[in-house]
């Protein structure tokens, strides 16, 4: 694998490769890297010839000083995990390199990026907006592999893309959740959870099950909702933050009584550790 700091011999490597016919599939990731980001690699590997991953901790989009200072970085491990899922490129840069100066544009997103995430976490979103059209600048990929693990912000992706670069139009490629073999998301965020925790962080994987075979059996958002506090609240490491059905596609609540074509997305406080995950109904 071939790693760079720098954005320039990155980019002169990637022209290089190009014009030799090459595709190529880029995976951005923030590091401390697991079977999720992996299941992207091996995606991508597929679908591609060269595999480039970025591994940076982007600060721009953190909205909590101490949440950005805890965020584990672990580059040595990320690149034996590379190597053996066999990434060509990895571009792990320094805060200088890809900030020389500060980023103050604003991406107006629309109601996709307003809801959930967007309104718990003011600025999240303008920071993914801001290092991901940097990163697909640097990379120009042919496909850009990122997992529904994060739901909303494919679909922000998707929007800023549609708005401010029609050139990665139809090329950003959504990959389902790697879960662990009890169904937790798998997630950096992870080795925060003290094992008391870590068994009380099944309770969400498994009450998203539960929603949707409650679903499938045709209950109301309500019911839905309902439950899924009832059982978050039964644990006492557990505190949630929101739990929405949304429309798949919009983010938007659905009208009526059922949840058609829907997601449910969910955020809970494991003890200090902000784990999310979502399920397709
Ligand atoms: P992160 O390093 O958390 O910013 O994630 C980098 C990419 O890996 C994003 O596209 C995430 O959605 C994706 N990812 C993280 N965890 C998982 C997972 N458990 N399954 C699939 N993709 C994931």
């Amino acid at each position: 694998m071939e790693i760079f700091y720098e954005i320039e011999p990155l980019k002169k490597r990637l022209a290089a490769l190009r014009r030799q016919g090459k595709k190529i599939g880029f995976v951005a990731t923030m590091g401390a890297l697991h079977k999720g980001h992996a299941s992207l690699v091996e995606i991508s590997n597929r679908e591609n010839d060269i595999t480039a991953v970025s591994v940076f901790v982007n600060p721009t989009q953190f909205n909590n000083k101490e949440d950005l200072e805890k965020y584990p970085r672990t580059l040595d491990a990320d690149v034996k995990l590379l190597e053996e899922y066999e990434a060509d490129i990895l571009f792990a840069p320094s805060v200088d390199e890809m900030y020389p100066e500060e980023d103050t544009r604003q991406f107006e997103i629309g109601p996709v990026a307003e809801v959930m995430e967007g309104k718990f976490r003011p600025g999240h979103f303008n920071g993914v907006c801001q290092v991901v059209s940097k990163l697909f600048n640097i990379m120009a990929p042919d496909h850009a592999y990122f997992g529904q693990k994060d739901y909303q912000q494919i679909a922000v992706l998707k929007a800023m893309v549609n708005k401010y670069m029609p050139e990665m139009k139809g090329k950003i490629v959504s990959c389902p959740i790697k879960r662990a073999d009890d169904g937790l998301a798998l997630s950096s965020r992870n080795q925060h959870l003290s094992e008391e925790q870590r068994a009380s962080a099944l309770i969400i994987s498994k009450t998203l099950f539960g929603a949707k075979e409650m679903s499938d059996k045709g209950a109301t958002q309500k019911e839905i909702t309902d439950y899924i506090k009832k059982q978050i609240a039964s644990d006492a490491n557990l505190c949630l933050e929101y739990v929405e059905i949304a429309d798949k596609d919009t983010l938007q609540p659905i009208p009526g009584d059922k949840p058609a074509n829907a997601v449910i997305c969910i955020t809970v406080y494991d003890g200090k550790t902000r784990l999310i995950d979502n399920i397709l109904l």
